[in-house]
This record gives C-alpha cells, sequence and structure tokens, in this order.
C-alpha cells in the first residue's frame, strides 16, 4: 500500500525516507505514527488485503495505549470486545462437560481489578486482528502525504509464524456455555482426544458466535498430519459434547 507517489503507469516516482515491509499491527502501528508525526512512509505488504483470519487478539494496556495514541481508540472500541467478555480462563473436558476449574483473566480478578484501572487510562481489549488491520491500514492510508526525500530506511515488520495447531475458524453458538463464565480462551482437555489434537482451545472472536477453534496436537515432532473435514467436525462435537450445536467452518490454518 502506498499513501502517494505512484505515477499513472504504476511506476513509483517518488523515494521515501521509511519503508515498512509488512503491513500486520505493528507495521501499519508504525506506519501510522510515522505518517501522523509527517515522516513519509511507504508501507507494503505481500497480500492484496489485511488479514483474512482472526489470529492476533487480545491487547494489554499498553498496547491500547499505543493505539489511543494514534487516536484510534474510541473507533476501535466499536469493534473490540472489553475485558468483561475475558473475565475467565476455564478448563474443562468438553464445553458441556465437568469443569477442572477456571481462573481470572485479563485484569478481572475482584479485589485487583482497581489497579489495572488505575494503572492505565485504557482497558485490556479483545480485538481480532482481521477486524483491526482494516482500521489500522485504513487510518495510516489517510495519515500519508508529500514530504522531502531523506535516507531511506527499511524496516521489516513481520510476526514468528506460531505453526504448532491446527486453527479452525467457525461459527456455532456457544452462548449458553459461555452465561456463567464468559472467557476469551476456553481450553478442553479429554482423554478421548486424538493425538492430532490433544488439546484443545475455543478461543471468542465475537461473542458468542464466531471462534477460532486451536487444536493442538500431543508431540510436535514436525510430523504435518492434515485432517479431513470430517474428522475435524467430529472433534468439534467431541469438544463441545452436544451433538445439538451446529457448526459453520470459515477456514482452516
Ligand atoms: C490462533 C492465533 C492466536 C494468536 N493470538 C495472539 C494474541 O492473542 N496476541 C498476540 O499478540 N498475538 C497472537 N497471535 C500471534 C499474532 O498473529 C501475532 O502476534 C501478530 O500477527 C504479530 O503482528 P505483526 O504485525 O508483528 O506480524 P504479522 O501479523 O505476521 O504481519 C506481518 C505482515 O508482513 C507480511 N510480510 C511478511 N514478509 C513479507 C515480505 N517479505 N514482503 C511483504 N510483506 C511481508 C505478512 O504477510 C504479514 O501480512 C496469535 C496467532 C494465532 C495463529
Amino acid at each position: 500500500m502506498h499513501t502517494d507517489g505512484m505515477s499513472t503507469t504504476g511506476q513509483m516516482d517518488e523515494v521515501y525516507p521509511v519503508l515498512i515491509v509488512g503491513a500486520g499491527p505493528a507495521g501499519a502501528t508504525l506506519a501510522l505514527h510515522l505518517g501522523r508525526l509527517g515522516i513519509k512512509t511507504l508501507l507494503i505488504s505481500k497480500h492484496h488485503g489485511t488479514a483474512n483470519t482472526p489470529r492476533a487478539h487480545i491487547f494489554n494496556q499498553r498496547a491500547m495505549e499505543v493505539l489511543r495514541d494514534a487516536r484510534l481508540e474510541e473507533r476501535l472500541s466499536e469493534v473490540a470486545c472489553d475485558a468483561a467478555h475475558m473475565a475467565h480462563t476455564p478448563w474443562s473436558d468438553k464445553l458441556n462437560g465437568t469443569e477442572y476449574g477456571r481462573m481470572w483473566s485479563w485484569g478481572n480478578k475482584p479485589g485487583k481489578k482497581h489497579r489495572y484501572e488505575m494503572a492505565s487510562p485504557c482497558r485490556m481489549s479483545d480485538l481480532p486482528q482481521s477486524y483491526l488491520e482494516p482500521i489500522l491500514v485504513g487510518e495510516a492510508a489517510k495519515a500519508g502525504k508529500q514530504y522531502p526525500v531523506l535516507d531511506t530506511l527499511g524496516i521489516i515488520v513481520d510476526g514468528k509464524q506460531l505453526n504448532t495447531a491446527l486453527n479452525v475458524h467457525i461459527q456455532a453458538d456457544l452462548s449458553r456455555y459461555m452465561e456463567n463464565r464468559p472467557g476469551s480462551l476456553n481450553w478442553v482437555l479429554n482423554t478421548e482426544a486424538p493425538e492430532w489434537s490433544a488439546a484443545g482451545n475455543f478461543r471468542m472472536v465475537r461473542p458468542w458466535n464466531e471462534w477460532l477453534v486451536s487444536m493442538h496436537p500431543a508431540n510436535i515432532d514436525g510430523r504435518s498430519f492434515e485432517p479431513t473435514n470430517e474428522q475435524i467436525q467430529g472433534r468439534l462435537k467431541q469438544m463441545v459434547g452436544d451433538n445439538d450445536v451446529e457448526f459453520e467452518i470459515l477456514s482452516s490454518f
């Protein structure tokens, strides 16, 4: 993406003082801040669009402060879920089964909550990458202006690949399991689990009907295993423990 400086023939006709390679959350935030500071920046990505899967989501208060400084806090509050939606992290054998335990999470623990509130004007937020990136990149584009040419500085901003799990992006109404324990990360551990998904996690994308279900293998030994759609459906049902729940698989990665 460029903010200006492209000729009608598609050839770059300008030199940019800053080049950012990678338009994920880090690159786009950097481009936005530089643009707001009046530093002309070229932000490029290998993809045509912004993130098509939710990936990064839990933003702590310091990260939210960076977005507040970028004057985006209000806008992002429309797409972010606040701390109350991620009050618990529970562990159970299935969502509809025995709960082994749960802990208060992300600054929600009664008796400690005030410390988080006093530490920052911002709140912990659940902000899926697929909702954040279009806003960040759009604002970074708006911040672009014409500035004098300086020496070029190339900044590579590419997050590490976390390929230790199969992530299944689904739609399913799981609200009944969240009524009493709203949580962003809901762990499932049971002995019937297959080797390729020994542990799993229902991560909330939208409360409470869009999820990213991570399925972690028993061993990380470099073997790749690609379960069939049927196996994934079966594992999802087993993790919920309720045959009446309908799943729509949006993607897996
Ligand atoms: C299921 C899941 C859950 C996660 N949960 C969290 C979480 O809660 N919190 C968290 O912080 N992180 C989480 N992560 C990790 C998260 O994805 C990264 O933290 C986040 O994406 C890092 O942002 P980034 O901008 O540094 O990198 P990326 O999002 O990886 O962005 C880098 C961009 O650069 C592009 N790029 C790379 N190389 C080039 C090149 N040579 N030329 C042009 N473009 C290039 C990439 O295509 C990409 O668009 C999660 C990941 C997964 C898979």
